[in-house]
């Protein structure tokens, strides 16, 4: 079902009252932006997802993602595999109002027409559960001479961060500069 493109289109509400449990596996290559993010398409993402309705009547949709993806690592520029996995627990609401009324143990959903494209919903979990950065093992970097400096490389990687976040302290340094 999740693998055809055509059916990617769901609604949530109608599989919510069905109580419909999906155990599914789909290609990370159908996940255009994802890839994006990786070194390659390969792999497959495991969904087992179930629809349900709890017991103040809202429709939700929990359960987990796991994938192994090949990301770029960077110490030494090579292909590494990583786990990802995410845990869902989504609450199907209609609008902005409705979300700020959801318990807090859901991530809200807002589906405003009858359908949503559930492949859409996975990506973005996977996404978020993308880690920033992503290094071999040691043993098994091609460039593990670096592994020392890393600690201080890491710092100072935050240190730019930490720049960029605060617009104040690119002000300061402009003022610093002349
Ligand atoms: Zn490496």
């Amino acid at each position: 079902m999740l693998t055809d493109p055509r059916t990617h289109q769901v609604d949530p509400r109608k599989l919510a009252s069905k109580k419909v449990d999906l155990d599914s596996h789909l290609p990370v290559a159908e996940l255009k932006r994802l890839v994006e993010a990786l070194a390659s398409d390969a792999g497959d993402v495991s969904v087992h997802l179930s629809f349900g309705i709890d017991e103040q009547r809202i429709r939700y949709i929990r359960g987990n993602l796991a994938a192994r993806v090949e990301v770029v690592c960077q110490r030494c520029l090579g292909t590494v595999s990583i786990d990802i996995q995410s845990e869902m627990n989504i609450g199907v609401v209609w609008d902005d109002e409705q979300a700020k009324h959801l318990p807090k143990h859901y991530d809200p959903l807002i589906v405003e027409e009858e359908f949503v494209d559930l492949v859409d919903v996975i990506e973005d979990e996977l996404l978020l559960s993308l880690p920033f950065v992503s290094y071999h093992e040691s043993e098994q970097c091609a460039d593990d001479s670096r592994c020392a400096v890393e600690a201080v490389e890491k710092e100072e990687t935050n240190q730019i961060r930490s720049d960029r976040d605060n617009p104040f302290n690119v002000l300061e340094k402009l003022k610093s500069s002349k």
